[in-house]
């Protein structure tokens, strides 16, 4: 759910979503929704921004905006989702996921480390 949460929030972009929506469209309640803002944002993947709405305050949840760098093929070079038999089933919520992939993320380990030498 907590995947899910981000991409709705991600998606709302810089207009953010008020958290009460967002609860509502992940079929949850404010309890279980705050822990999932509050362990999003503790992860740095999004900000939480006190606003008043219809005269209550609430918080919209904002995407915090990642650098981005240009991307070129070679730097895909050994993803292993090119090869992977997986790759239909593997998609953010499925029990298959990039979340959760050991290929994927030892690979990204090794770009970290080989772009920082
Ligand atoms: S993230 Fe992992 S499981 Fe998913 S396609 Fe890539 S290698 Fe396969």
């Amino acid at each position: 759910m907590e995947e899910e949460a981000y991409e709705l929030i991600k998606r709302a972009g810089e207009k953010g979503v008020l958290q009460s929506e967002l609860w509502k469209m992940l079929k949850t309640n404010s309890r279980e929704g705050s822990r999932i803002a509050t362990r999003l944002e503790s992860k740095g993947l999004i900000k939480r921004e006190k606003v008043l709405y219809k005269g209550r305050w609430t918080f919209k949840l904002v995407p915090v905006k990642t650098e981005t760098k240009e991307v070129q093929w070679t730097t895909l070079d050994g993803c292993p989702c090119f090869t992977c038999p997986n790759i239909r089933e593997c998609k953010l919520g499925s029990a298959i996921t990039p979340a959760m992939c050991k290929n994927l993320t030892e690979w990204i380990e090794k770009l970290i480390k080989k772009s920082s030498t």
